[in-house]
């Protein structure tokens, strides 16, 4: 089948190349200009992941993510400018997966785009239900309780959680976290993995100051923690 993306910038000629560099790899591109047609075109299309710059006329693409979030959970990675490192997180905060900085390299956003695309394939993924005291997870309905109540997370979120989850216990680091969540083996950036822990601990209901079901190993990583059942 063929993976369909959707990007969303108003700059034509890097819309353009982004275009081309992801058509010459065999996906399916749509591109949208402004953020009402990015909304239009992610409800027509029903995309397998969004590449969305920040930086739009009218509607800008955390506004565009924001409005997106309430009805999709699909892959999200946002293009952002340097100076726009507080907007990266709030971007991320706002449900967004990962981003790339421009001015970027098209060739290493393909190489993330077929990662992201490549993820969860694996046959590592396990396919029961891990029941814990306080948390539970299905991986076929990609469905997670807290203490009963349904959970409503990304994808992405999903994906790190159970990865964790399947191994209670084990310390993970941020770069094996990058491989396993984000199919990335090299160019993934370690600040993303602890920006959605933290959306993640929140979700959960975890306190991020002494987290009971995530926690922080120092100068490490991440392991997950609650009582199998
Ligand atoms: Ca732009």
């Amino acid at each position: 089948m063929v993976s369909k993306i959707l990007v969303v910038e108003d700059e034509e000629p890097i819309a353009e190349v982004v275009r081309s560099y992801l058509e010459r790899e065999g996906f399916q591109v749509a591109v949208a200009a402004d953020g009402l047609a990015a909304l239009d075109q992610a409800r027509k299309l029903q995309p397998d992941l969004i590449i969305l710059d920040i930086m739009l006329p009218g509607m800008d693409g955390l506004e565009v993510l924001r409005r997106l979030r309430q009805e999709s959970q699909v892959y999200v990675l946002m293009l952002t400018a340097r100076s726009e490192e507080v907007d990266k997180i709030v971007g991320l905060s706002v449900g967004a997966d990962d981003y790339v900085t421009k001015p970027f390299s098209p060739r290493e956003l393909v190489a993330r785009v077929k990662a992201i695309l490549r993820r969860g394939r694996g046959a590592e993924s396990k396919e029961q239900a891990l029941s814990f005291r306080h948390v539970r997870i299905d991986p076929v309905r990609r469905q997670a309780w807290v203490n009963g109540a349904t959970v409503s997370l990304t994808q992405l979120e999903f994906d790190l959680l159970n990865a964790l989850a399947s191994y209670p216990g084990m310390v993970f680091s941020r770069e094996r976290l990058l491989e396993r969540v984000w199919g990335y083996d090299f160019y993934g950036d370690d600040r993303v993995v602890d920006v959605h822990i933290g959306i993640l601990r929140k979700k959960l209901g975890d306190d991020s100051a002494s987290p009971r079901l995530i926690k922080t190993v120092r100068g490490v990583g991440y392991k997950f923690e609650d009582e199998p059942v």
